[in-house]
């Protein structure tokens, strides 16, 4: 069976035909396109352990008081079922033609171990977090911030032991201080709302990534500065955060940013969607991520004439997906 289209590639849309056994790649098709093809998606920064908390939350917490340390959020997870949200989140996950997720995973070992017997035909990256007095679970580094973990350096050399990744929460609600950030290093920083220009670009030459959520940020009323990193060429990844605020579904977080961030380019918006982080995956230029032959494919069914515009539709449907791990 082939998929035949126009698929989304680095260098823009190209008529193209999928042979869906091998998924090998060729140039041109003849008759009829199936439909608007892309890569499958990255959500590069999920807490899917709070999914079942959406519509309960109470109005008007602010960022401290709702994910905080000693917040709401924490309240809710020790009193329900994090397994259950978890599997939700990941039916959107799944449904939406998600090839990879980075959760951040709380709970210490526990924490990790709920994804067990979670059954994902994509790629997961779980970053681990631990409790009070245990070492860290798994490889992967998920800090909460510099501020809430006064271990951060430990936990982050911990997961460099491992050969795992660090990730961290920086500059969400307010501006935090920059020297700490660089002197961490992780591979990647989380939201950076109130990061200034300078604060960027030594981010960009330190190597460290940036993945930002728009739609959670405006929950909390902040605004990550996108266009200036992609101005600055920064290795960008986009996530849908907390599975409580809103859907774990990156169409519906890339048919927001087209909304709110509208001088961005459709063909950059969908790049990051589909080619998130590569420049931190490929570090070691062993990641399956680096050939992208190797990543599967979604059919979307084509609503527009032009093929950005059927992709960011509302009306486009996907109308298949081929895996690949
Ligand atoms: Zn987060």
């Amino acid at each position: 069976m082939f998929w035949k289209g126009p698929v989304f590639t680095k260098d823009g849309f190209r008529n193209q035909t999928i042979n869906l056994e091998n998924c090998e790649i060729t140039e041109g098709f003849e008759g009829g396109a199936d439909g608007i093809i892309i890569p499958l998606l990255r959500n590069c920064h999920t807490h899917l352990g709070d999914t079942l908390a959406r519509n309960k939350i109470p109005e008007n917490l602010t960022l401290e008081e709702l994910v905080g340390p000693s917040g709401w959020k924490h309240k809710w997870l020790e009193k329900n079922n994090v397994e259950d949200s978890v599997i939700i989140g990941m039916k959107e996950i799944i449904g939406s033609g998600t090839g990879l997720i980075m959760d951040f995973r709380e709970g210490g070992k526990e924490g990790l171990e709920v994804f067990d017997s979670i059954e994902y035909p994509g790629t997961s990256i779980l970053l681990g977090r631990p409790k009070e007095n245990e070492e860290l679970p798994g490889k992967n580094a998920g800090i909460s911030s510099l501020k809430d973990v006064p271990k951060s350096i430990e936990i982050a050399s911990k997961a460099r032991e491992k050969n795992g990744l660090v990730g961290i929460h920086h500059s969400e609600n307010e501006r935090e201080e920059i020297e700490p950030l660089l002197n961490l290093n992780p591979d990647f920083v989380v939201h950076l709302c109130h990061a200034t220009d300078s604060d960027l670009k030594l981010i960009k030459q330190a190597g460290i990534s940036v993945v930002v959520c728009p739609r959670s940020n405006d929950y909390f009323a902040n605004r990550p500065p996108l266009e200036k990193m992609v101005e600055l060429e920064m290795d960008i990844g986009f996530g849908t955060d907390n599975g409580m605020l809103c859907t774990a579904n990156i169409f519906d977080e890339i048919k927001y940013i087209r909304e709110k961030f509208s001088s961005l380019s459709l063909d950059s918006i969908l790049s990051i969607a589909c080619f998130g982080l590569n420049d931190m995956f490929n570090k070691d230029q062993t990641s399956p991520y680096f050939n992208l032959e190797e990543n599967g494919w979604i059919l979307l069914s084509r609503v527009e004439e032009d093929e950005y515009e059927s992709v960011f539709s509302t009306k486009s449907e996907i109308l298949g997906i081929r895996w690949r791990n």
